[in-house]
């Protein structure tokens, strides 16, 4: 995968768009808050929609009885660029916080999940020098956080 330098807000606003009809269909309403004047991210965006579409996906699963709110905010802080997205879904038991990134983990019915999605998010995100948190409560929600280093492919 190629890395090279851009706008991380316009890859959001696609992945946006790419998930609105799931959404719709699921009940569940899409906000984004996109921070000015962000600095561009190097990373490989071809991973970047990959990473991004597993965690709409993720967060509509966990919202898909009854629906709910889809919150994506981007933010400069330094250095760094973070994107969160936040859900009103299921939330994640304590439990199981220290699983979610390994292979073959999942909750979800055969056939639904393979448990791969989390942990090669964390391989991309780890290999382009970022990071990624959780912070989660059952019956009220997610947020996922990941921070990628801001800069251009010949800095
Ligand atoms: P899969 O989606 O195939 O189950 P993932 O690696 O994407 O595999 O996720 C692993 C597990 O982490 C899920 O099965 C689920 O239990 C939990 N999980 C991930 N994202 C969320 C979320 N936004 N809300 C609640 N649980 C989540
Ligand atoms: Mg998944």
């Amino acid at each position: 995968p190629t890395v090279m330098s851009f706008d991380l807000n316009e890859l959001v606003l696609e992945i946006v768009e790419l998930s609105q009809q799931r959404a719709k269909y699921a009940n569940v309403i899409i906000e984004t808050s996109l921070g000015d004047g962000i600095a561009p991210v190097k990373a490989s965006p071809s991973e970047m929609q990959q990473v991004f579409l597993n965690l709409v996906n993720n967060a509509i699963d966990a919202m898909d009885s009854g629906g709910g709110d889809l919150d994506v905010i981007t933010r400069q802080e330094g250095d760094v660029v973070a994107i969160s997205i936040s859900d009103t879904g299921c939330g994640i038991p304590q439990a199981n916080l220290s699983r979610i990134f390994d292979p073959f983990f999942t909750t979800k019915p055969v056939g639904k999940g393979t448990g791969l999605g989390l942990s090669i998010i964390y391989g991309i995100i780890n290999k382009m020098g970022g990071t990624i948190s959780v912070s989660s409560a059952v019956g009220e929600g997610t947020t996922f956080t990941i921070r990628l280093p801001a800069g251009r492919v010949d800095d």
